[in-house]
C-alpha cells in the first residue's frame, strides 16, 4: 500500500483542521472521496460526476496537496477521475517510472561541446544510440563539476524518450550502498534481497554515478562485481563515472577494475575559455535572463577567472544575476561590480574557503530540493532533513557562528541551528546511511 494511501485518514483530517473546513462540507466534498491509484507522482480521485471534479479541482485541489505534503512528505499532482473512468494507467506508469531519479534538463542538446568533452560526449551519444552494442562498460572519468552527471542523465533520457529499451536504472555509488544497507537489515530477509537483485540484475541499461564513493566496502563492492558480471553477460549496457580512472582507483578490488577497463574509457578535462564562455551564453538562454542585461565583458570576466569546474562557473552567473534581482540593480553590471560579487568564488588562495553557497548548493542538489526550501519554512522531512545537515556542515566545514549559520538558512534562531546540529550527530552515530551520505557530501565538497 502506498503511504498516501495509508495515510489517507490522516491527511483529511490535517485538511480539515488547518483549512477549517466546515463539516457540511467536509463530508460533502471531501470524506466520500476515494484514492483510484497513485502513479508516479500523480494521486488519481475518484468522484461522482464532471462537475463535481471541476469544483473539487478549484476548491481543493491545492489544498489537499498542502495536506499531502505535510503529512507524507511526498509531492504530488491531483487528478479527479469520474466514476467508471479508466485512468491512464499504462501511459503513465511507464513514462513515470522510467523517469524516475532523471533531471530532464541534462540532455545532449544542452552539452556544450568543446575539445575538453568532445571524446566523452561522442561516446555517451554512441551508446545512447544503440546501448550495449558499442562500448560496454563505458567509462567517464574526470573532476567535480565538468559534466559527468549530464552525460549519464543524457543517455538514460535519450533512450527513455527514443523508447529504446525498458528498464533504464539510474543509481549512485552512495544510493546503491545505501539501499544495500538498507536492504541487508530488512526484517524480510531474502525476500527484500531478491527484490534489490531484481531491480538491478533486470536493468536493460544500468549507469552508475561517482563510482569512486564505492571505494573501501567491501560487501557492496562484491554485490556490486556481480550485478556488473551479470548484466554484462547478458549484454546489457553499462555506463560509470568516476571523478578518476579505473587504474588510479587504488582500493577498487583488482577483478572490478579489470572488468572496467574492458570497455571504453573516456575523460573529460577542464573546458578551455571559449568553452567556459558558450556555456555562459547557453545558460543564459535557458534560463531567459535577458531581462537583466549581463554585459559580455562581465561574462568574461567569469569565464577568465573561474577554469576548473562548470558547476562553479554557472553557480557566479546565477550569484551576479541574483544580486541584481535583490538590489533591483538597473544599470549594466560593470565589471568591478562583478568583481565584488564574486570575490568568494575568485579568491585563488590555496586553502580556498569553502562558500557558504557552494556548499547550500550541493547539499539542496543531493536531496533533490532547492536552496530556498532549505532556507524557506517547510517543516517535512524532506526539507528538514536537508536543512539540519546543512546546519551540520556549515558549521563543520566553515568558521560560522551558530548565529551566522541561522542567519544564512532563512533567519533561523540559533538554538535552532545547534539543535540540528547535535540531532545530526546523534543520529549519524546509529545510522550508517545517514553517515554515508555526509562522508559523500564531504569529499564532494572537497574535503
Ligand atoms: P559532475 O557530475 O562531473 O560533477 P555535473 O554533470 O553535475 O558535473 O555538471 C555540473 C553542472 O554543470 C551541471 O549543471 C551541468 O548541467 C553543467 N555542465 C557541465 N558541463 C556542461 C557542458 N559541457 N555544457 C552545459 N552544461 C554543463
Ligand atoms: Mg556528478
Amino acid at each position: 500500500m502506498h503511504v498516501i494511501e495509508q495515510e489517507w485518514e490522516k491527511i483529511i483530517e490535517y485538511l480539515r483542521k488547518e483549512f477549517e473546513i466546515q463539516n457540511v462540507s467536509f463530508a460533502t466534498w471531501i470524506k466520500p472521496l476515494q484514492i483510484q491509484g497513485i502513479i508516479g507522482q500523480t494521486v488519481y480521485l475518484k468522484v461522482k460526476s464532471s462537475a463535481w471534479a471541476d469544483y473539487l479541482k478549484a476548491r481543493y485541489s491545492v489544498l489537499l496537496r498542502i495536506s499531502i505534503e505535510e503529512i507524507t512528505g511526498k509531492t504530488v499532482d491531483i487528478e479527479f477521475v469520474v466514476e467508471g473512468d479508466k485512468i491512464p494507467y499504462k501511459k503513465y506508469e511507464t513514462n513515470e517510472s522510467k523517469r524516475s531519479g532523471l533531471n530532464k534538463r541534462y540532455t545532449f542538446d544542452n552539452f556544450v561541446v568543446g575539445n575538453n568533452n568532445n571524446f566523452a560526449y561522442s561516446a555517451s551519444y554512441a551508446v545512447a544510440k544503440s546501448p550495449g552494442d558499442v562500448y560496454n562498460p563505458l567509462f567517464i572519468y574526470g573532476s567535480a563539476g565538468l559534466g559527468k552527471t549530464h552525460l549519464l542523465h543524457s543517455i538514460a533520457n535519450y533512450v527513455v524518450n527514443n523508447k529504446l529499451q525498458e528498464r533504464v536504472v539510474y543509481t549512485t555509488s552512495e544510493m546503491f550502498t545505501n539501499e544495500l544497507i538498507e536492504t541487508l537489515k530488512s526484517s524480510k530477509g531474502i525476500a527484500s534481497m531478491d527484490k534489490f537483485r531484481e531491480k538491478y540484475r533486470e536493468a536493460d541499461i544500468l549507469l552508475v554515478d561517482d563510482i569512486q564513493f564505492i571505494i573501501g566496502k567491501e560487501s557492496t563492492q562484491e554485490e556490486f562485481f556481480h550485478t556488473f558480471n551479470h548484466l554484462y553477460m547478458a549484454r546489457k549496457q553499462i555506463v560509470i563515472s568516476s571523478d578518476r580512472p579505473p587504474k588510479e582507483m587504488k582500493t577498487l578490488e583488482e577483478r572490478l577494475k579489470g572488468r572496467f577497463e574492458c570497455g571504453l574509457i573516456a575523460d573529460i578535462g577542464a573546458p578551455e575559455y571559449e568553452t567556459r564562455m558558450a556555456i555562459l551564453r547557453r545558460t543564459i538562454e535557458q534560463k531567459l535572463w535577458e531581462r537583466y542585461s549581463i554585459s559580455d565583458e562581465v561574462l568574461q570576466y567569469i569565464a577568465m577567472n573561474i577554469h576548473t569546474n562548470v558547476r562553479e562557473l554557472e553557480g557566479a552567473l546565477t550569484k551576479v544575476i541574483a544580486w541584481c534581482k535583490l538590489t533591483q540593480y538597473e544599470e549594466l553590471i560593470d565589471i568591478t561590480v562583478a568583481e565584488e560579487i564574486l570575490k568568494d568564488f575568485v579568491s585563488d588562495s590555496p586553502e580556498k574557503k569553502i562558500s557558504e553557497d557552494v556548499l547550500l548548493e550541493h547539499v539542496a542538489e543531493h536531496y533533490f530540493v532547492s536552496v530556498e526550501d532549505i532556507k524557506g519554512k517547510k517543516r517535512n522531512a524532506k526539507f528538514v532533513i536537508p536543512r539540519q545537515i546543512a546546519m551540520y556542515l556549515l558549521r563543520d566545514l566553515t568558521d560560522l557562528t551558530l548565529e551566522a549559520i541561522g542567519a544564512i538558512l532563512g533567519g533561523r534562531n540559533y538554538t535552532t541551528v545547534k539543535y540540528g546540529i547535535e540531532k545530526v550527530t546523534n543520529e549519524m552515530r546509529n545510522n550508517k546511511e545517514l553517515e554515508n551520505s555526509i562522508k559523500v557530501l564531504k569529499k564532494i565538497l572537497g574535503k
